[in-house]
This record gives C-alpha cells, structure tokens and sequence, in this order.
C-alpha cells in the first residue's frame, strides 16, 4: 500500500523519517495544503489552529523544495517565541534526519549567539528564527539571504500581537523579491491581512475549519462563581479531575505567582511560568511540565506561548483574557494531534458577556457547568484510587515473601471488611476534608450587590456574633467588595474570617464585622482618612440594615450620614443565595445520598499530602476514567 505522504508527493527519505514519528495519516491541513506548498510558486496562508500538524504541513513541502547541496540559506520561518522556534527547528530536524547534508538552525533570544553564528558559518539551508534574534544577525552581517526562496510567517497573529510588526518588516526587506511568502495564523485579525495584502501576490489561502473556529476537539464550559471563590473552585475542578493535566492562564505575572503559590502550599503539583523567570528558570520550568513532573503550569499568556506539550487535558482560565482573541491561542494549548481537551472559564456573573463573545469569535458554544460538591470530588478521588488498585502492576516476586504476614494480619477480617476499611483510610480523610465545604457555584444573575459575601455571608446575616456597620465609602470610589474587604482589614487591623457579608452600595457600604472584633475596630479606624476625607464606621440600627437601594443618594458628600443609609427595604437577606442543595447533583455513578450539603475542601492524592479548600468550595468537570463519570449543565 502507497504511504499516505508519498502519495501528496513526499521523497521517501522525508516519508520514512515521519514514520518514524508515528505520523501514518496526514493531519487535514497537511492533506490540504502539501500538495500547494510542493509547487513551490505561490503564495500561501493558512488559517489554522495550534497543534494541527502545521510544522509538517510546511516542513515536509520545505524539504523537498530546498537544494541540500548548497550549503547556503533558502528558507527562513519566523516564529514568535523561543519555545515555537526550538519546537520548529527540532521538528525540521526529525523530519530531515535521512535526508543528506541538510542543516537546521535555531536562532532565538536568551541564548549563546556565538554558537548560533558557528552554525550559520557552517552552513544552513533553514534557518528559524524569532525576530529579535533574527534582525541583530542580520545586523552583524552575518547572515545572506540572497539565496532565500521561501519565508514562513508562522503564528503571524502572535508575532504582530507581540509586537514584531517592525522586525518582521526589516528582515523581509533583507530577502529577495521573488521568494514566496507562506503565512500561517490562528486567527486573522485586519494587521494579519494587511501583511497578506502587502507582501503577498494573489496567495493561495486555506482556511482549516472555519474562520478563527477553534480546535473541534475542544469542549468549551465556564464556571460562574463569585469572585472571592475563585481559587477555591480552581481546587475543586482540580480535585474533581485526578488525572488533570493543565495549564492555567492568570492576567499577570504576579496572579499567576500567587496562584501557583498557594497550590503548591496546598500540596498540588505546580509551578508558574511569566516573563520574568530567566530563560534557565523557564526550560526548567517546561521541563518539569513536559515531563509530567508537574501537573499544574500556571502560565500568563506571553509566557504560554508556543508552549507544545501534547496531552494536556484541560486549559483553565482563571482570568479571562483581555484580548477576546488570546482565547484561541489560551485554548489551543489542549486538544493537540487529535486529543481531545476541555478549556474552562471560571467567571463571575458580570464576565459572562464576554463568554458570549468568546462563543461567536470561535463559533462554538460554551457549556454552563456546576461544580461538583465535596460529596462529588470525593467519590471521584476514591474511585480513581479503587480504579487504580484495581489496576496497579503487582510486583509478585517482592510481595509474595510477605503474604503469609500479611494474610496472618487480616484473618479475622472477610474480604469486605478489608476493603471498607481499606477504603476508609482515603475516604475518611477526604470526608472529613470536604464537610461543610459550600457549595461554589453563583447564579448568573447573581449581581453581588445584594446579599454578597456568599457563604460567609449567608452564614453571617442575621447571626447574632455578627454586627452589621455602616462604612462612609463604596462603589463611587471605586471599591469593590474585595477592595473594602481589604481596606477594612488593613486599616482595622482584623483578619479576613472575621468579617461576614459586605453589601457594596454607591457612597456607603454595610459591612458585618463579628462581635468581637467591633470595639478594636472603631479605635483602629479612628483618624483613617480615604482621598483626603475621614472614614466614619458606625453601627447601624437594626431597621436600617435590611436593604436598600442606591435611590437619588449618589452625591458626593460623607458628611452627614444617617438619612444615607435609610432606603427601602427591599430584602437581600437571609440565606437566600444558598442555591444549591442535593438538586445541583446530577447523580451519576453515586447513590443519592448527601447528607446536609457536605462539599469541597481539597486534596490532591491518596499519598497523604493535604489541602486545604480556604472557605472555598471546588468544581468539577468530567474526565475519561474514575468514579462515575458526570457533567453538570444547566
Ligand atoms: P504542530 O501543529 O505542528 O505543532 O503539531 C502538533 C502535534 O501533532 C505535534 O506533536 C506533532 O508531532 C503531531 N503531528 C503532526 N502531524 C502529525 C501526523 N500526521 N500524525 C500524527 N501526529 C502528527
């Protein structure tokens, strides 16, 4: 039988190399776009996603068009990071390994230029490149491009997206005029065109799916949790997936180094990745990841880039990100070479606007999912332990010497009992970790304006260890309920678990302090000034507290108080946004059974390490094997 790629034109060298790989079919852009490429005389784009075979869609046509016997430069692929242009040359290089004389260079940022120069002295056909690099090369002259026939813009988004417009611009300008310009982008906003229009002549394009779709093995859902929930459902979905293999996107490096932070505290697996790490403190970073080491990257975008790890199983954004189109490359990080993968937003009911414009740039819909309780995340864990067991490999030479004892052990016990208690050991543990862990999940109307706080204020209100106060600052002054958190206890020198629902309004706020903290309270916030003006905290009477509306009271003035705080009493008390209960569940694998709303509390393995869920409750999504497989969705 012909080989697939022999058969869209590939030399045998080049086929056999890839068989090598474990490539037997051609990915569909491959299939698409060889046999274009292999003419050697157009211009070409390509709209596709990441990790859809796109190295050897242009590589194998690459190998074929280069003359291996000249040692001078014909190709030249820039690429946008570091990671992509190592991922790239060592590809070409696999790819190439049968194929005489043909020499790859990678030439990236943070790394020994000289060695790089010995090699472009020695002599490439294909050079690959990220611009920076690139354009201090050509800067020394150390470089001809006088000979390049074909220049690949891969990730052309992400490069303009980082900046590169002018460098890409530059060293274009050092190659001939009649080579030919391939382009592959993810996404293909107007500056991507706009480099089509102006340095392509009536290129061929491909579009692989439909435009900006993205990857058809990704399954898109969010979360909908209040804000101060976040990291606690981050551990739930965690805990809720034993055999989770993530990348998780923050907005900023420190984000991403308080995440991993604190995971790692809680006894997970991981580790962040940002731009500020040395270019030694990222490959050991990667490595760890690609290892399977690690199984938590917590990553900010730039840092994320290029990043090729196959098997990821799921891409969590803790935050979304700021440009809608980040989505794509965030998500494009699983489902690779045919897997399939899950990307997870966790949100808060305000951001899911932007889950819908999400849904029509990738035209795909999301899934509304529900974190799973603590019932839930146990069940899974200790059937994922059950599973394991089950399976394990079992050693029988080294064992066997200790049967007899160990049979001696358990005589008196039937094999039932063994295994209760055997599972008792785990399960106990994960119990008594997820009692009272509440339950996360946030309605999408859920304002959090009226009665916020969520658990601990709902636990709060109308709780007599709790004294409701009355704060002369609010959302006019651009707080938000995290921000008069932090500001009450910063200045009143009280911990966070002391306080109980906040309900944010326009030039005040209601704040529950307990009890016991009131009195040091008052002597702390004495002489506290905010933006020039006093800060007055006062105990509001018990008919004022229930409620209120913004009303025409939205002037600028913290004088004189009372009649402020004074407006209809539309009630947000009370428990009311305890949704939940056992009608979340939809049971699957586990009895009906949930005793008084037991949930989330963390942990990782059964190895031991504990975690713990900070007033939070945790999430869950479905995952190939393990207790009874089960998707929320509402
Ligand atoms: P890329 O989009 O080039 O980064 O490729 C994504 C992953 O798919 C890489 O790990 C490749 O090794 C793998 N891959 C590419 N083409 C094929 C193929 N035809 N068959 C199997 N795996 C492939």
């Amino acid at each position: 039988m012909i080989n697939p790629f022999s058969k869209l034109g590939i030399s045998d060298d080049v086929v056999n190399a890839v068989k090598e790989l474990g490539f037997e079919n051609p990915t569909p852009i491959q299939e698409q776009s060889i046999p274009v490429l292999l003419e050697g005389s157009n211009d070409f784009v390509g709209l596709a996603q990441t990790g859809t075979g796109k190295t050897a869609a242009f590589g194998l046509p690459l190998l074929e068009l280069i003359d291996f016997k000249s040692n001078k430069p014909q190709a030249l692929i820039l690429c946008p990071t570091r990671e992509l242009c190592l991922q790239i040359a060592n590809d070409i290089k696999n790819f190439s390994k049968n194929t005489p004389n043909a020499h790859v260079v990678a030439v990236y940022g943070g790394a020994n230029i000289m060695q790089q120069l010995r090699e472009i002295r020695n002599g490439v056909q294909i050079v690959v490149a990220t611009p920076g690099r690139m354009l201090d090369i050509i800067g020394r002259k150390a470089i001809d491009f006088t000979n390049v026939k074909y220049v690949v813009l891969d990730e052309a988004d992400e490069m303009l997206n980082m900046g590169f417009q002018e460098d890409i611009n530059d060293i274009l300008s050092t190659t001939p005029d009649d080579k030919k310009t391939w382009l592959f982008s993810a996404t293909m906003p107007p500056e991507v065109r706009r480099i089509a229009r102006n340095y392509m002549e009536n290129p061929v394009e491909l579009t692989m799916g439909t435009k900006n779709t993205g990857n058809v093995n990704i399954e898109h859902e969010y979360y909908i949790v209040r804000a101060r929930d976040k990291y606690a459902a981050l551990k739930r979905i965690v805990d809720f997936n034993p055999e989770i293999f993530a990348v998780v996107f923050c907005k900023t490096k420190l984000d991403t180094q308080d995440v991993a932070e604190h995971l790692i505290k809680d006894g997970y697996n991981a580790d962040s990745l940002h731009g500020d790490l040395s270019q030694q403190q990222r490959d050991k970073v990667m490595q760890r990841f690609r290892d399977r080491n690690m199984q938590l990257l917590i990553a900010t975008d730039v840092a994320a880039r290029g990043i090729d790890v196959n098997n990821v199983t799921h891409v969590i954004n803790y935050s979304l990100p700021d440009e809608i189109e980040s989505y794509t490359h965030r998500s494009g990080r699983t489902g690779r070479a045919g897997k399939t993968g899950i990307s997870i937003c966790i949100v808060n009911s305000k951001e899911i606007g932007k889950i819908r414009q999400i849904e029509r740039i990738i035209g795909k819909q999301f899934t509304k999912a529900e974190l799973p309780t603590g019932f839930d995340v146990c069940e899974k864990q200790l059937f994922a332990l059950v599973h394991k067991v089950h399976n394990v490999e079992v050693n029988t030479e080294q064992i066997d010497q200790y049967i007899p004892r160990i049979m001696d052990e358990f005589a008196e016990l039937t094999k039932e009992d063994v295994i209760k208690r055997f599972a008792s050991l785990e399960f106990n543990r994960f119990l008594e970790y997820y009692k009272n862990a509440p339950d996360l999940n946030a309605s999408a109307d859920d304002r959090g304006d009226r009665g916020e706080r969520g658990e601990r204020g709902a636990r709060s209100f109308n709780n007599s260890d709790y004294t409701r106060l009355f704060i002369n600052v609010g959302s006019v002054d651009d707080f938000t309920r995290g921000d008069l958190l932090g500001f009450v206890c910063n200045n009143g020198k009280i911990s966070g678990k002391a306080v109980g629902k906040i309900d944010l309004k326009g030039v005040y706020s209601f704040i529950e302090v307990e009890n016991a903290t009131v009195d040091s309270l008052f002597t702390n916030f004495k002489g506290i000034t905010f933006n020039g003006r006093e800060v007055r905290i006062e105990k509001t009477a018990e008919g004022d507290t229930r409620g209120s509306s913004e009303g025409g009271e939205r002037k600028r003035s913290f004088g004189g108080g009372g009649d402020r705080r004074r407006e209809g009493g539309g009630g947000f008390g009370g428990g009311e946004r305890r949704s939940g209960g056992g009608d979340r569940r939809s049971s699957g694998g586990g009895s009906g059974r949930r005793e008084g709303g037991n949930s989330g509390g963390g942990f990782r393995d059964f190895s031991g390490r504990n975690r713990e869920d900070r007033g939070g409750n945790a999430g869950g999504r479905r995952e190939g094997n393990g207790g009874g497989e089960r998707r929320r969705r509402s």
